[in-house]
């Protein structure tokens, strides 16, 4: 099959949470197993867009809402992520420093799937599949139905994937002449409690939908930001898949990123070094347990209830753990990270911004990664932590919930925690410590857990099963 991927992120070109890592692995593990998988984004000011080389394929204008846009479609030469991507630059509206954050983001991405859908639908063949990742992409299934302009695709069928179901890219009706005309009898299908809601569109407009684990789904049946509903009602082209994790970046025998390397059987000797490395830079004592979070510094995350609870869990365990947070996001959580640092030197410490390198150094420094979120579609930090010989302690919500099982359960090797509370995270950090001072068992789950097979071969094979029944 040949599948088109669209997405506003892909690592390691443009990438800021989990979405990115996906984008990056699923097509390589796609093209792997036999079938034809492209990438097709927006072309950023990134490093990766400086450091490679590519090929014009494609130049043409488009119009939205009466300003004339030049796109060009840019193909990296040499195949360097193991399939092929495509990066479509509109001068002066993709090609800026961030992926988001700006005040015309919808300007941006609108732009970005017009031009998409006008290039793909001058092709001389047709592709399979069409899968539409996330809201910046999620007025496409509505477009190749109702734009007159893209009816040759009318066909092709399109999968549409939520990685984070809180975002739906709203926006008002002032915007809708950014539209290609489409049959006005269709408008009702954008529109979701008196706004334009891309998310909303997709879910109704694609052939299939699919979130990243099983029982995100069910909740978004429950609560999905105003979408519930729809969910509900149309739960049978609706389904669970699991993320995996990409085994060739995340492998701590090969981690370019790490100076030293380990497996199962040299996990304790190595782990440590590396642990005494980030405590020496961080200021943080060596022999206590290092318990790292890392992520976006958000309230889906729990990441306001981290300085107090932290702090409250230094206080409760006399100082007998570390904590180590990695992540930017809102101002008033980093500015609470950071005023938590002078009263527990020695034992915490907090690097606001994003590093992709220090995160892989603390997965594999760490002896436990938490990870209290409110909601965690798929999470993809605990199953890295795994496969690095480090211990979740997560909320049981969402992926995690399908991913990790609590001690106290049949064969379990994590711990598991109910509400995101302040007590229930210092109880967890006080069971963590338990644990890691009975040495012999901490170690034994350590090897074990790094045998884990969550690769994307078996979400892989998921993915083609939907694909195939449409
Ligand atoms: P989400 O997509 O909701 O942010 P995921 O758990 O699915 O969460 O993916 C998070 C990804 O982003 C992981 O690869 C994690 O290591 C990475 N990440 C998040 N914040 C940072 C940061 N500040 N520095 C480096 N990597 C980060």
């Amino acid at each position: 099959m040949e599948i088109i991927h669209l997405s506003a992120e892909c690592y390691p070109v443009a990438k800021v949470g989990g979405l990115g890592d996906v984008v990056g692995a699923l097509p390589k593990y796609q093209c792997k197993a036999g079938h034809y998988a492209k990438v097709v984004m927006p072309a950023y000011n990134t490093k990766f867009m400086h450091q490679n080389e590519w090929q014009t394929d494609h130049e043409q204008d488009i119009n939205m809402g009466g300003h004339r846009l030049h796109y060009k479609v840019l193909k990296e030469k040499t195949n360097k992520l193991g399939f092929d991507l495509y990066c479509i630059l509109i001068d002066g509206l993709t090609n800026r420093d961030n992926v988001y954050s700006e005040n015309d983001d919808t300007e941006r991405f609108l732009g970005f799937q017009i031009a998409a859908l006008d290039w793909i639908s001058q092709w001389k063949h047709q592709p399979d599949i069409l899968h539409c990742h996330d809201h910046h992409t999620a007025l496409i299934p509505f477009m190749i139905k109702f734009c007159g302009r893209f009816n040759r695709l009318y066909k092709v069928k399109t999968m549409f994937t939520i990685h984070n179901g809180l975002y739906q890219g709203w926006f008002g009706w002032s915007k809708i002449v950014y539209l290609p005309l489409f049959e006005k009898s269709k408008v009702g299908l954008l529109e979701w409690n008196n706004m334009i809601n891309p998310m909303s569109s997709a879910v109704r407009c694609a052939d299939a939908v699919t979130t990243v684990s099983k029982s995100y789904m069910y909740e978004l049946m429950q609560d999905a930001n105003g979408l519930e509903q729809l969910f509900a009602q149309l739960h049978q082209k609706c389904y669970g898949i699991l993320n995996g994790i990409d085994f060739e970046t995340w492998n701590p025998n090969t981690d370019t990123y790490l100076e030293h390397h380990y497996n199962e059987t040299n996990v304790h000797e190595v782990k440590k070094i590396h642990k005494k490395e980030i405590c020496q830079t961080f200021g943080l004592n060596p022999d206590n347990p290092l318990i790292v979070f890392i992520g976006r510094l958000m309230p889906e995350k729990g990441a306001d209830l981290l300085a107090s609870a932290m702090g409250e869990a230094m206080y409760q365990t006399e100082g007998d753990v570390n904590f180590l947070v990695l992540g930017s996001g809102g101002d008033s959580i980093e500015d609470d990270l950071n005023d938590l640092k002078p009263l527990c030197e020695g034992i915490y410490n907090v690097y606001i911004g994003y590093n992709e390198g220090l995160a892989h150094r603390l997965y594999a420094a760490a002896d436990f990664i938490l990870m209290p979120s409110r909601t965690e579609p798929c999470g993809l930090n605990q199953m890295y932590a795994l496969r690095y010989g480090t211990i979740p302690i997560v909320r049981r919500t969402g992926g995690l919930q399908d991913t990790v099982k609590d001690l106290g359960e049949y064969e379990g090797f994590g711990i598991c925690f109910d509400r995101a509370t302040i007590g229930d995270i210092v109880i967890s950090t006080r069971r963590a410590l338990l644990l890691y001072n009975n040495k012999d068992f901490f170690h034994y789950l350590r090897s074990k857990i790094m045998s884990f097979d969550n690769s994307w071969e078996q979400s892989q094979k998921n993915y083609e099963r939907i694909y195939e029944s449409l």
